[in-house]
């Protein structure tokens, strides 16, 4: 495949290795360990002279290869590393860059912020966190020695859009290296890595799975780079299963398709619920209102199938409002072919005391879409009803 071939064709072709019996894609080897010929050709993957196969916990498996490359070419990175979870894959980062200190920017998903705030010290590895509207105070924690930026952008719920250029080269000017968790984007909507961050963590749980039927992760970036992370990933057995990655490659050949859909029918009920009159507010980064707007214009291709609403009313006024949605699963997971709704105070922000939620600007209105694959029109209809 030639190498500048788009995003849709990287999609369907890139990584897929032919077998002998003709499948068109890459199959599904279930296997935990591989045979060698003789000693020599053992020695030649043990030690890293030639690529192949050899025992699946350490990713040396035909299925996870193959995603792993197909990984690489859609997010536009030199090396992947599949991983069995999201959470996996940022475990393995911050343990591996992590040492020095994590600057934690804006938001972030909840896990991560436990993570980082209430297990990895007990490992000596510390983070600060600063808001959004913070960041000039990252030059002084940067000079105080840091090992990784770490952010999310769009975050969640409220969609802040996090400038990756502008944090890349602040970090980079203090020679710390920058990781975004791109899950909420896609590599459809924003290629961090283009945009001078060093790494890319995914939840591939999301959009990358697309189905709400896997749970996997992935970190992007130099070739280089991934190499230790590798290593933590063998003996932690993070590795993702060969059954999942190959539902994962499979997910991948019609992200494309999926994330453009779920763009644009985002955009039309965000524009919709803009005039109703019991939403106060529509968080949206196409909206041209949308205070990120113009930072979202210039580094995302597309503005994601995510749009939180702030209803007017109390917690429970938006309670009774997620209650009633009909075609809006309540879940608290994103970026599959279903719609699905959660109300940020009962579910991501639960556990936050008021005065943090309010400091982060997470009000007890604000209900969050993960808008699925199902027929604009339907989605509006049922969003009306439920605040009827
Ligand atoms: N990053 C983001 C933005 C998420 O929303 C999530 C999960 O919801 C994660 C990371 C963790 O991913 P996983 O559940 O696959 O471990």
């Amino acid at each position: 495949m030639e190498k500048n071939a788009g995003l849709s064709t990287r999609c369907v072709h890139s990584g897929e290795i032919a077998d002998a019996q003709g499948s068109p894609h890459t199959p599904l080897y279930n296997t935990t360990t591989f045979a060698f010929a003789s000693t020599t050709d053992l020695l030649a993957v043990v030690e890293g002279h030639k690529p192949g196969n050899l025992y699946t916990r350490y990713g040396l498996n035909p299925t996870i290869r193959s995603l792993e490359e197909k990984l690489a070419a859609i997010e536009g990175s030199e090396a992947a590393l599949a991983f069995s979870s999201g959470m996996a894959a940022e475990a393995a980062l911050f343990l591996t860059y992590g040492k020095e200190g994590i600057i934690c920017i804006g938001d972030a998903y909840g896990g991560t912020l436990e993570l980082l705030s209430s297990q990895l010290p007990s490992l000596g590895i510390t983070s600060h966190f600063l808001l959004g509207s913070e960041v000039e105070q990252m030059t002084t924690l940067l000079k105080k020695g840091a090992g990784l930026v770490f952010f999310e952008t769009p975050t969640n719920p409220a969609l802040e859009i996090l400038n990756i250029r502008h944090l890349s080269e602040v970090a980079h000017a203090s020679g710390v290296r920058v990781a975004v968790d791109n899950t909420f984007a896609s590599p459809v909507n924003q290629r961090p890595l283009a945009l001078g961050a060093d790494f890319v963590v995914h939840s591939a749980t999301k959009y990358l799975g697309g189905h709400s039927d896997i749970t996997a992760g992935a970190l992007l970036g130099a070739q280089s780079l991934l190499e230790p992370v590798r290593g933590w990933r063998k003996n932690l057995g993070q590795t993702i299963a060969p059954e999942t990655a190959f539902l994962l490659a499979r997910s991948l050949r019609t992200l494309v398709l999926r994330v453009e859909r779920q763009n644009t029918t985002a955009a039309t009920i965000a524009r919709a619920m803009q005039s109703h009159p019991r939403v106060a507010r529509v968080l949206y980064p196409g909206l041209p209102d949308f205070p990120g707007h113009a930072i979202a214009v210039e580094q995302m291709i597309g503005f994601g199938g995510m749009l939180t609403i702030e209803v007017n009313g109390t917690r429970e006024d938006a309670s009774n409002i997620v209650d009633k949605l009909k075609l809006f699963a309540i879940a608290p997971s994103l970026g599959g072919v279903e719609s699905l709704v959660t109300q940020p105070v009962t579910t991501t922000h639960y556990g936050l005391p008021v005065e943090e939620r309010r400091r982060r600007g997470i009000t007890d209105g604000m209900i969050r879409l993960s808008i699925g694959l199902e027929d604009a029109d339907d989605l509006i209809a049922d969003i009306r009803q439920a605040l009827a």
